[in-house]
């Protein structure tokens, strides 16, 4: 791998495909294959990672917002799209790039079949989003037959798919909750397929549902984190490969005497003469003020380098008194090896939130 001399996220395609392959091995082989890209890939690049994707047999993508819809359709994604959180604002937009809202409330529905039926659309694909505990989006299981209702003799949309979210697909702790999502949606299944009178595609599973709740795939999976190369257990883990490396390169180093403080507010006071090192990646790239004070740190010459006082910006500096390194030396953030997920941790968070932080201001750099 060619060494950085600036900030750089180096974005393993091969990787990719590895975490795709594992995936599918979990799946029957008619189970589809959802592929979640919101939030641009979870801070990767979502066209660069559909675009990939799509060549190995992805049958669906999946977005939060309308936005990131769009940039993949312009991008030339041609594989079916799911807008995960459309708002209405946006829906003639998504009409025109070909986009599928999941609607979970009679209101959007209404207001989805309003302007579909305006514009003389026919069968035009929607998805039903139900709540079965996460309480954040969906229609209650009651909610069918009024939605039913609604669709009957309308022919501007058809209902491709039905699906829910685990809460705590991850956490076996709760597989007593997680098993009654389950049941509770296989319930909605049938209580679906009997007021529609036709069967639209059935998911529930997220990565973690994949891995822990084989019985409970239904007709496809929607997986994320684990295309990035989180397994979200230290057993899983070992089956994925972080995609991502994200490294930097030391600007200055400093020889700090004892008493002296180290950047904004003086967070840092040198308890002994130190040396520390700044490099140009701060919290507006996604390395966020969590990290400083020693939660977060780099890793130079194959020794780890805690982050000294607080996070600016634009920089970091970190303590380097027992490693032997000089300004234009690489600095890794995180890697195969220190991946992102330990890095989250010390800071008391998940992968799933330093991956997505790193801002587009990062140069990415693909490896195939
Ligand atoms: C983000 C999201 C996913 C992906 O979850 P992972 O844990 O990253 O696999 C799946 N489904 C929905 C509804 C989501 O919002």
């Amino acid at each position: 791998m060619p060494k950085a001399n600036e900030t750089v996220l180096e974005i393993n395609l091969t990787a990719l495909q590895q975490n795709y392959n594992y995936l599918k091995s979990k799946l029957q082989p008619n189970t589809k294959f959802l592929a979640v890209v919101k939030a641009f890939a979870y801070g990767n690049d979502a066209e660069a990672i559909a675009k990939h994707l799509e060549t190995l047999g992805a049958d669906y993508f999946a977005v939060a917002y309308t936005s990131e819809g769009i940039a993949l359709r312009k991008a030339g994604i041609k594989t079916p799209i799911l807008v995960l959180h459309p708002q209405a604002v946006n829906f003639k937009t998504l009409l025109e790039y070909r986009l599928e809202p999941s609607l979970y409330s009679l209101k959007i529905l209404e207001e989805f079949i309003a302007l579909t039926s305006a514009e003389n659309m026919q069968n035009y694909p929607i998805h039903l989003k139900f709540n079965t505990g996460l309480n954040r989006l969906g229609f209650t299981d009651e909610a069918i037959n009024a939605i039913a209702k609604i669709l009957e003799n309308n022919d501007a949309v058809v209902v491709k798919s039905a699906f829910s979210h685990l809460v705590a697909s991850e956490d076996l702790n709760e597989k007593v909750f997680t098993q009654n999502q389950i049941k509770k949606f296989t319930s909605i299944s049938h209580n679906v397929i009997d007021a529609l009178g036709y069967k639209p595609i059935f998911h529930l599973c997220n990565t973690s549902g994949i891995l822990n709740y084989p019985e409970a795939h239904f007709d496809m999976v929607r997986s994320g984190i684990g295309l990035y190369g989180f397994g979200n257990s230290a057993k899983e883990n070992q089956n994925f490969t972080p995609i991502g490396t994200l490294k930097t390169v030391i600007s200055q180093i400093h020889t700090i005497k004892k008493g002296a403080s180290v950047g904004y507010n003086r967070a840092h006071i040198a308890a002994t003469d130190m040396k520390t090192a700044t490099l140009p990646i701060g919290h507006a790239d996604g390395i966020g003020r969590q990290y400083g004070k020693g939660k977060g740190f780099v890793v130079i010459n194959n020794q780890k380098a805690p982050i000294v006082g607080n996070v600016c910006m634009d920089m970091i500096m970190v303590d380097v008194t027992n490693i032997t390194c000089n300004e234009g030396d690489e600095a890794i953030i995180f890697d195969q090896t220190h991946t992102a997920e330990a890095l989250a941790e010390g800071a008391k968070t998940i992968s799933y939130e330093i991956i997505t932080a790193i801002s587009q201001r990062v140069k990415r750099r693909y490896l195939k």
